[in-house]
C-alpha cells in the first residue's frame, strides 16, 4: 500500500503567474492564459485576455463590467462548494469573505487538497457571503499582513470615527469591494450621515445589488447637494481622492488596512479586507495542513512560528 504524497511541485511561480502543471492551468495569473482559475475580481487578480476562465458568476461579471468584451472568451461559472474537474486536478471552490465573489480555491489531486486561500477575511462583511474553511494537507495562503506586529483594529470602532467629525467627509477607498462594505458599515453605525457615491461606483453597486447584496442607502455625488450641509460622506476611487488633495472645508480620509500607505494617521479608517496575523493562524488551526506555503507577501514570521511543528515553504 502506498500513501499519497504532498507534491512540492503542484504550483509554481513563473512569469505569468502560480501555474498547476498537474491541471494545465494557472490561478490568478498576472498575464493572459489558455486556463486561468480566478479567485476574485480584483485587478491584481483577475486581468483581462485570458482565454478561458474558471470564476464565481460574480466574479466573472465584475470581471466584465472593467473589461467589456477582452474580459475573456469563454467562461465557466462555478459554484461555491460544487467541484469542477480541470483535467486531472478537482477544483471547488469555497467562500473567501474578501468581497462579493471571492472564493478561495480547493485543488485535489492523487489524494492530496492543496488549499489556495486567494485573499481572505474573517471580519463579518454584510456585503460578501461570509469566509468557510476546508481541511487540507496543504495550505497555501496570502501572507500580507503575516507579521505579529499587525493586528487590524475593530472596523467598527474605526467607522464610528466618522461621526466625531461635523464637517463633509471625503472619503477615499477602492471602488470594487471596499466602497460597498464602507457604504453598509455606515448605514449601520452612522446612519445619520448621507453618503454620496462618485458616479464610477455606481455601476458596480448595481452589480451588487443585482446580485442581492445591497450595500445599502447612498446616492449619486452633486456638486450642489454638498454645498450647504455638512453630513455628507462622500465616497471616492484612489485616483479622484488624490486630485482632491488641496478640497477645503472637507475632512479627507482614505480607507485602508496598509498603516503606512497614508503619511498622516489622523487621515487614515483601518479598514482592511485582508487577513492579519491572528486570522491567518486561526485559518492555519482550521484547516490543519501538514504545510504550509505563502505568497503575497513575507512567509519568515510563519516559518519561524511554526518551526518544527508544521513545514512552511515561500512560493515568492
Ligand atoms: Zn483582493
Ligand atoms: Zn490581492
Amino acid at each position: 500500500m502506498t500513501y499519497p504524497m504532498i507534491l512540492s511541485d503542484f504550483v509554481c511561480f513563473d512569469l505569468k503567474g502560480l501555474y498547476c502543471k498537474y491541471g494545465d492551468f494557472y490561478i490568478d495569473p498576472v498575464q493572459p492564459v489558455t486556463t486561468a482559475v480566478i479567485s476574485h475580481a480584483h485587478a491584481d487578480h483577475a486581468v483581462s485576455g485570458n482565454n478561458t476562465v474558471y470564476a464565481t458568476a460574480a466574479t466573472l461579471a465584475f470581471m466584465q463590467l472593467r473589461y467589456g468584451k477582452n474580459a475573456f472568451r469563454t467562461s465557466v461559472a462555478v459554484c461555491y462548494n460544487q467541484p469542477v474537474q480541470i483535467r486531472d486536478v478537482k477544483i471547488t471552490f469555497i467562500p473567501a469573505g474578501h468581497m462579493l465573489g471571492s472564493a478561495q480555491i480547493l485543488m485535489e489531486y492523487n489524494g492530496i487538497k492543496y488549499f489556495y486561500t486567494g485573499d481572505y477575511k474573517l471580519q463579518p462583511d454584510t456585503t460578501c457571503e461570509p469566509i468557510e474553511w476546508v481541511t487540507a494537507d496543504v495550505l497555501i495562503t496570502e501572507s500580507t499582513f503575516a507579521n505579529p506586529q499587525i493586528i487590524h483594529p475593530d472596523p467598527v470602532v474605526e467607522i464610528k470615527k466618522l461621526n466625531d467629525i461635523k464637517i463633509n467627509i471625503l472619503l477615499g477607498a477602492y471602488g470594487l469591494g471596499k466602497s460597498q462594505r464602507l457604504i453598509s458599515l455606515i448605514n449601520t453605525y452612522a446612519p445619520q450621515k448621507i453618503i454620496l457615491v462618485h458616479h464610477k461606483i455606481m455601476p458596480i453597486n448595481a452589480l451588487y445589488e443585482k446580485q442581492g447584496f445591497a450595500p445599502g442607502c447612498y446616492q449619486v455625488y452633486s456638486r450642489k447637494l454638498m454645498k450647504n450641509r455638512d453630513e455628507f460622506v462622500y465616497i471616492v476611487p484612489p485616483f479622484t481622492f488624490d486630485s482632491y488633495i488641496r478640497a477645503t472645508g472637507v475632512k479627507r480620509l482614505f480607507a485602508s488596512g496598509w498603516k503606512n500607505l497614508q503619511a498622516n494617521e489622523q487621515d487614515t479608517l483601518y479598514i482592511s479586507d485582508h487577513a492579519d496575523w491572528n486570522d491567518i493562524l486561526e485559518t492555519v488551526s482550521r484547516t490543519q495542513p501538514k504545510q504550509v506555503w505563502t505568497l503575497h507577501g513575507n512567509g519568515l514570521h510563519l516559518k519561524k512560528h511554526f518551526g518544527d511543528d508544521i513545514f512552511v515553504k515561500l512560493l515568492n
